[in-house]
């Protein structure tokens, strides 16, 4: 087995990160040898021809199975879409390998997941990976695909301290800052915290420029009101659902709400709330009512699905047309 790295997801977001990963460890020594798995072939080719175009003397090789992207490497990054994915290539996949490995193998290696997925599950997940004496963190991003691309991700991590510190380095060839949240399940913990809180700011900001367009506000004035008084927030100052209400930037509703972070993750992350918090018996009022608007957004308006969750307020206006 070797020392260099398997990815196993190259999704939107994985794909972006192994290329950050394997093009520095490759900097660094360039008889690294990298393994790369999707469960779209095409994916895994698409990667490989696009890491060889750029690094033509690299060992790049694609596994078939999550199986033998753990027999051939000691760090296996997984970047899945959700819960059942991470349960089914972990508990059928790299758990099996692991078992068999010799113990020393087994205890030399690191499992980081990254995907956003329920608590709950990757707490599972990672007792069972660990019991077999290889690490294992939970380390979902923030960032999304332009912050996978530039290599600057925040990574929330969870997981032993130890675990931590020895993820740490690789994490940081993906992302620029790398976050110890505290034992297993932390880190996705804290993600889904924040996420909760952004899925109902985009939600209000969304009615309040709704609101003020009635009043016949401008939109532009009403933003810079709104980003210089109490209201302040990520999605009225960055991802301000109106057009040209930012002056000098370009949010993705500039772009037809293109290239953003689409309504269907937004849904599937307040539902890993809500989740949580039935099981936490913590209330979330707002939560819930978040949830149940992407959710009607998505089943009313289809096309909304896949574009950034800012388009709320596209929706929240065709209401009242
Ligand atoms: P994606 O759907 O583009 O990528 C997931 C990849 O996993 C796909 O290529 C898919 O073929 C592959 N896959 C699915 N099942 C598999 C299996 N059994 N074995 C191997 N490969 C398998 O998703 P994404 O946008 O890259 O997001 C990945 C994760 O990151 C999600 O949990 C998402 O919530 C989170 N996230 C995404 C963003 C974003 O902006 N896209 C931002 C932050 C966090």
């Amino acid at each position: 087995r070797h020392k260099s790295s398997s990815f196993i997801g190259l999704g939107r977001m994985g794909h972006e990160m192994a290329f950050n990963l394997f093009s520095k460890q490759y900097a660094s020594n360039d008889n690294s040898h990298f393994v790369v798995c999707d469960a779209v072939p095409d994916s895994a080719r698409a990667f490989c021809e696009n890491f060889l175009g750029h690094f033509p003397g690299a060992k790049i090789a694609i596994a078939t199975t999550p199986e033998e992207a753990t027999l051939a490497s000691q760090t296996v990054v997984t970047m899945l879409p959700s819960s059942p994915q991470v349960r089914s290539v972990y508990l059928e996949g790299i758990l099996p390998v692991l078992r068999r490995l010799p113990s020393e193998q087994a205890g030399a290696t690191i499992c980081i997941d990254s995907t956003t997925l329920d608590v709950t599950v990757a707490r599972e997940v990672s007792e069972k990976v660990i019991s077999t004496g290889a690490e294992m963190v939970d380390a979902p991003v923030s960032g999304g695909v332009t912050g996978a691309k530039a290599g600057t991700l925040s990574f929330l991590v969870g997981g032993t301290e130890a675990s931590f510190k020895r993820s740490e380095s690789i994490l940081g060839l993906m992302g620029q800052r790398i976050i110890y949240c505290g034992p297993s399940g932390s880190g996705l913990g804290a993600k889904i915290c924040n996420n909760l809180v952004l899925g109902v700011q985009q939600i209000v900001v969304g009615e309040a420029m709704l609101l003020g367009k009635r009043l016949g506000l401008d939109p532009a004035i009403l933003a810079g009101v709104i980003n210089s008084s109490t209201g302040g927030c990520w999605a009225s100052s960055v991802n301000n659902p109106v057009p040209f209400s930012l002056p000098g930037k370009s949010p993705p509703c500039q772009h037809d709400y293109e290239g953003g972070f689409a309504t269907a993750l937004m849904l599937k992350d307040m539902g890993l709330a809500t989740d949580i918090g039935k099981q936490t018996k913590s209330p979330l009022p707002l939560g819930e009512v978040a949830e149940s608007i992407y959710a009607q957004v998505i089943k009313e308006q289809p096309v909304l699905s896949r574009k950034d969750f800012s388009s709320v307020y596209q929706y929240l206006e065709s209401k009242t047309n």
